[in-house]
């Protein structure tokens, strides 16, 4: 059915999000949607069975300040600098609300996160898209443009490749009338967070996620980082919207992964570790793999149908992403799982490539 009357406007005009596939099986090797093969921190479990109990009868802290607190202390930062959500959707979707809707249309590369139209359908922000260029990077000086502001992830999805972060401040230095945002679903796999520079900034604002580098995508956490003003701006959205996007057990264990580096590090340093054998076993087998500084890799096939590969694979209880877009149609993007995961994946590639 498409719409009755009781439908406002705007549902009938919407065209939603579609998130990658979570089957219902559990013996597929899903390396389709960038979780983290490894599981959270025991920290975080321990802190989460901890927090099972009578207390669950009460609201939460509005303000998460625990969680808040935590995240000050691991990047240096003041909590009146820090805004939380119900995972970074929820934040990236007030950010559209609050900080990116103006006369302007905002500015996003049109091989991005696809969530970033949708948002735009939702609140209404006009926007246009900036080509990458024909290798897929992103030039900043194309963003020198009037603007309501300008949007993309570092590392970009789903392509993985990272923009440094001199580029970015020099995007920063040139554009100071809107806000830039950050989104760095992946930083911590392999970049440098633009978070060092919102002291000097006050139009950055970085988003950031605990469900990939800290394997909560279950637990739905997501920040941002940015001057007081902007963070303020949020706040305000946040409570006219949901008093609470936080429950109880998302902020204490929000608070034990951050507390817990050494955890966050190993696992983060495993998953790069095997993002460069993948790559260049990947590389062996033909393709055409796009530097990665994520946990997926981006790789296309001269020889080979990239959805024909995906069926293949899927026919082998293996699933990837393939993007039915324009450009990237020939591409997969494969997640980093465990190492015998990863090997499964090279197996059945190897069959479907004809080596075996
Ligand atoms: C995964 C992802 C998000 C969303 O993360 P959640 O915190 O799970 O909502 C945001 N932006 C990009 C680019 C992502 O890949």
């Amino acid at each position: 059915m498409s719409g009755n009357k009781y439908w406002s406007k705007i549902v009938g005009e919407l065209d939603p999000y579609v998130p990658g596939e979570q089957p219902k099986l559990s013996n597929l090797v899903k390396l389709n949607t960038n979780e983290n093969p490894y599981g959270p921190s025991p920290k975080v479990l321990d802190a989460i069975s901890a927090s099972l109990d009578d207390d669950l009868r009460l609201y939460p802290d509005p303000n998460g300040d625990l969680l808040k607190q935590a995240i000050a202390r691991f990047y240096g930062l003041n909590v009146s600098q820090i805004f939380l959500g119900n995972g970074s959707d929820e934040v990236l979707a007030h950010i559209f609300q609050a900080l990116l809707k103006h006369k302007n249309p905002i500015l996003f590369p049109d091989i991005t996160y696809s969530f970033y139209p949708v948002y735009c359908g939702l609140y209404q922000v006009p926007f246009e898209r900036v080509s990458l260029a024909e290798d897929l990077t992103l030039q900043v000086e194309d963003y020198n443009k009037a603007n309501g502001g300008i949007i993309f992830p570092n590392p970009n999805a789903p392509t993985g490749r990272l923009l440094p972060l001199a580029e970015i401040e020099g995007l920063l230095q040139s554009n100071q009338d809107s806000v830039v945002v950050v989104d760095e679903a992946y930083i911590d796999f392999g970049g440098e967070s633009a978070i060092t520079l919102v002291d000097r900034h006050p139009n950055l604002l970085v988003v950031q996620t605990l469900s990939k580098s800290r394997s909560l995508a279950g637990l739905r956490v997501g920040f941002a980082v940015g001057h007081p003003s902007l963070i303020e701006a949020l706040e305000r959205v946040k409570n006219s919207f949901n008093s609470y996007p936080l429950d109880r057990l998302a902020i204490v264990g929000g608070v034990a992964a951050f507390d817990d580096k050494d955890y966050f590090q190993k696992t983060c340093e495993a998953v790069i570790c095997s993002r460069e054998k993948l790559a260049s076993e990947l590389s062996a087998l033909g393709f055409q793999v796009l530097p990665s500084a994520a946990n997926f890799v981006f790789v296309s096939h001269p020889k080979y149908n990239a959805a024909d590969l995906s069926a293949g694979l899927r026919e082998q209880g293996i699933i990837v992403r393939h993007f039915k877009q324009a450009r990237i149609d020939q591409y997969l993007r494969i997640t980093i799982g465990r190492p015998e995961q990863n090997k499964q994946l090279l197996d059945v590639l190897a069959v479907l490539l004809g080596y075996l």
